[in-house]
């Protein structure tokens, strides 16, 4: 027997920024589509209008392409089961659930608004819910309300007694009693669907094979089991991702928010982590490879993923791990890429004339967060007013009695090359200390405080001269001995 195709889909509802967690939601939907040779499906669910947020299309257009989560149907792109927007499927609904009440698994309910709030001030439904007189209703007591035009809504007819169960993929057998489940609104007074039944018809319409959504949902899955289960319609296998939490400073975890940093992808981007990186942390957030493997391509998580891997534990979102990732991310790129990157963060330190690739060459191998560049270099541009205590150093022999003097040495010698780049600097330098019999240290050491200002730079004396240029370079270190006196 040929297996189905599996089918994934990323429903997210257009409502503002990319949370981390609904893009590790999106992640691991496509994993679980392309680890099984399957489809991803891009759906937008824009029927709470309230909740819109214009341009959020466009975020989730662009975090999913920035991700590399390439969707293989879409409203971009079409496919065979569109509409893939949900309010333009506005109309498909209310028949499925007029099957429903054809077939005794759901009523119309004409209750007012004001019957239910009254309904609020008793106990049991204080906190909601709904006393199901509508549910059994006479035929003619329905005609003659539907003929006096009463407005009313669709309602689920749940079972009174006994129980629902079913397994989900990573939390395992879930059971409820239901009596729990409330006789859940399906079509509103408008005549369009709530999430909870749209969901539903859209997953089966759409060919949906497996579920993947956040744990908030695991408490409406046994509602969502009994109308497939109405429909006669075979239930998706789920997947139920955990939460994502944060840590404080204080070491308090509670859910990802705010306040333990940012939470949206494009923040985190802003904030100078790479998109591989970000991808790469959050496919760990939650899910544990067969090996120890840390570092991996969309490709190879693709090749790697598993279902058994999803862990049912809270993930804490750890921006140290995170700044990790993308040190190695950067360390590992190209350098002229990650010059290209980093152009704009040279720029906002004044250091937008300087060779963008040596300057990235002394980075690559410091930085963990790209926002870091522009103190990093901003000496470049200007140097900082120094003590010169910076010019004594223990390590590399320098006193304020032997500075100037290596100094005037130094500067005497760079003036005279005839040309200007980092061999040949560095050969002057080495000529120095064997000449004067010091130690390389000792000749670089004054040289690096005049022409920087700063005891920690990225790149020694040599690389920095070399960027400096020599008319720069020149001027740092005679205002530098000029210090000294
Ligand atoms: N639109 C829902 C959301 O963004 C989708 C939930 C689901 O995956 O079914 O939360």
């Amino acid at each position: 027997m040929s297996e189905k195709t599996v089918r994934t889909r990323y429903a997210p509802s257009p409502t503002g920024f990319m949370h981390v967690g609904n893009l590790r939601t999106a992640l691991y939907e496509y994993l679980t589509a392309k680890s099984q040779g399957g489809k991803f499906i891009l759906r937008i669910e824009d029927t709470d209008r309230e909740r819109y947020v214009d341009g959020a299309v466009d975020i989730i257009y662009n975090t999913l392409s920035q991700a590399g989560l390439k969707h293989d149907e879409g409203p971009d792109i079409g496919g065979d089961f569109g509409p893939y927007v949900q309010s333009e499927r506005k109309d498909m609904y209310l028949p499925y659930a007029m099957k429903l009440i054809e077939d005794g698994k759901a009523y119309r309910c004409f209750c007012s608004k004001e019957r239910l709030e009254q309904l609020r001030e008793s106990e049991e439904f204080a906190a909601g819910g709904y006393d199901r007189k509508c549910r059994d209703l006479s035929e003619e007591e329905i005609q003659k309300l539907l003929d006096a035009g009463t407005p009313y809504v669709i309602r689920q007819k749940m079972p009174i007694d006994g129980e629902t169960s079913f397994t989900d993929s990573v939390f395992g057998t879930i059971t409820v009693d239901n009596k729990e489940l409330q006789d859940q609104i399906l079509i509103k007074e408008d005549g369009y669907p709530t999430y909870n039944f749209a969901n539903v018809i859209d997953d089966h319409t759409m060919g949906i094979t497996h579920v993947v959504r956040g744990c908030e949902y695991l408490s409406s899955t046994p509602k969502y089991n009994l109308l497939y289960e109405a429909f006669g319609w075979e239930i998706p296998t789920y997947i139920h991702l955990p939460l994502i939490m944060g840590k404080d400073a204080e070491g308090t975890v509670s859910k990802l928010s705010k306040r333990h940093g940012s939470t949206g992808f494009e923040d985190l981007v802003k904030e100078g982590y790479l998109p591989e990186a970000i991808i790469n942390y959050i496919a760990l957030l939650g899910w544990c490879p067969k090996d120890n493997q840390e570092i991996f391509t969309i490709e190879e998580l693709e090749k790697a993923f598993f279902i058994g891997g999803i862990s049912k534990s809270p993930s804490i979102f750890d921006y140290d791990k995170l700044a990790w990732f993308n040190s190695e991310y950067i360390k590992n790129m190209e350098l002229e890429k990650f010059a290209e990157l980093c152009a704009p963060y040279f720029e906002q330190a004044g250091c937008g004339n300087l060779d963008k690739v040596k300057l990235a060459s002394i980075l690559q191998k410091r930085v963990s967060k790209l926002t870091e560049i522009p103190e990093m270099v901003e000496f470049f541009a200007n140097i900082p007013d120094y003590d010169i205590e910076l010019f004594v150093n223990k390590k590399s022999k320098t006193t304020l009695e032997n500075a100037p003097v290596i100094l005037g040495n130094v500067t005497e010698a760079l003036r005279a090359l005839e040309s200007w780049d980092s061999e040949t600097i560095h050969d002057c330098f080495m000529k120095l200390a064997e000449k004067y019999e010091l130690k390389n240290g000792t000749v670089m050491w004054p040289a690096r405080i005049a022409v920087s200002g700063k005891t920690v730079t990225p790149g020694g004396a040599v690389e920095i001269l070399d960027i400096l240029g020599r008319d720069e370079s020149l001027k740092r270190l005679e205002a530098g001995l000029a210090k000294l006196g």
